[in-house]
């Protein structure tokens, strides 16, 4: 099969990869039907995380081509979503719905790489999740949104208690931001403040469910959030960057006593303990558990409730996927779809 392999930093190849096969019983094998390049395979990338010759890709939508022997609850031919954290969905912390902290719990981004044209996916079962039949053509971008980028910015809004009478404000206008918002005005937020400087991507945050833009950042914008909440602050916030400054002005723009949903993924953040000792907040973050989601999610995107497709703009065959990446690294990009 043809598959993404990441030689080394800047250096993207689609080549021919051996065809996975069913290893253990609880495995299924997915003909993938879509799948995209994320924010964060551009660390690799960009050479903030090691690369040699890794397999890529976390998010797909597929059907099912063959089944391990205990797998039940999809079958050859579902049409299945999947969440990029392997899970049991039965463990304890699975249960719990943390299923991106389950016992099992294995990056499709480390090991997999569906930046192909099958994948084989552990725990079957308690990973994939079947459409309720064959999707038309034209919800497969919201689906397989779903997998990550919603699925993420829909457990940020929930880490963040979005909800009626709450003031909500997302940093970040990625595409995980822009989920997050569509997450909360969906929760039934009164107010949801976007932090963008990007006009497209105001635009479609105001799509998603923004009632106002903020352009500040920083102090500037932990200040603007603070003139515009009466002096409190924002009741919920999203951080959905991972930098040092826009974890802080997360942190400095909720109200004490408020929600922070952290799910930007921050590796050179330092966060003073003092800071957020006197900030006197509530935090929960980390890989989204999206598997909890997934149900839900399908369903609204089925009744066409929600159209998170919207945030992919580039849409490239498998075999462009270097180029793909090359938009996504100059900003020319949100969010890049390959078909297969
Ligand atoms: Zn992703
Ligand atoms: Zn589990």
């Amino acid at each position: 099969m043809r598959g993404v392999v990441m030689y080394t930093a800047g250096d993207v190849r689609v080549e021919e990869r051996e065809d996975p096969k069913i290893i253990e019983p609880t495995d299924a094998i997915v003909k993938l039907t879509a799948t995209c390049i994320c924010g964060s395979d551009l660390w690799p990338y960009r050479g903030i995380e090691p690369a040699d010759h890794q397999v890529m890709g976390h998010e797909y939508v597929g059907v099912v081509e063959e089944v391990g022997s205990e797998v039940k609850n999809v079958k050859v031919g579902d049409f299945v979503v999947g969440s990029f954290v392997i899970s049991d969905n039965t463990c304890e912390i699975c249960q719990a719905g943390f299923q991106s902290k389950c016992v099992h719990a294995e990056f499709v981004s480390q090991t997999i790489g569906t930046q192909a044209e099958k994948a084989r996916i552990p725990h079957a079962d308690g990973t994939l999740v079947a459409t309720p039949g064959q999707p038309d053509p034209e919800l497969i971008p919201a689906l397989l949104a779903a997998s990550d980028v919603l699925g993420t910015g829909w457990y940020a809004a929930v880490a963040a208690q979005a909800g009626p009478g709450k003031t909500v404000a997302v940093v970040g206008d990625g595409a995980v931001g822009l989920m997050a918002v569509l997450a909360a005005k969906q929760l039934g937020a009164e107010r949801i403040i976007a932090m963008s400087r990007h006009p497209e991507r105001q635009k479609l945050a105001r799509y998603y469910g923004a009632t106002d833009i903020v352009e500040e950042r920083g102090e500037a914008g932990v200040a603007k959030i603070k003139e515009m909440t009466g002096g409190y602050g924002a009741h919920s916030v999203i951080e959905a960057v991972g930098t040092q400054e826009s974890f802080m002005q997360a942190v400095g723009a909720t109200r004490g006593g408020g929600h922070l949903g952290y799910v930007g993924v921050n590796y050179d953040v330092q966060i003073p303990g003092i800071e957020l000792f006197f900030a006197g907040i509530h935090t929960l973050g980390g890989p989204a558990p999206v598997r909890r989601f997934l149900p839900d999610l399908i369903q609204l995107i089925w009744d066409r409730t929600i159209n998170p497709g919207k945030v992919f703009d580039l849409t490239l065959p498998l075999e462009r996927a270097p180029e793909g990446y090359k938009a996504m690294d100059e900003r020319r990009a949100t969010k890049v779809l390959l078909t297969l």
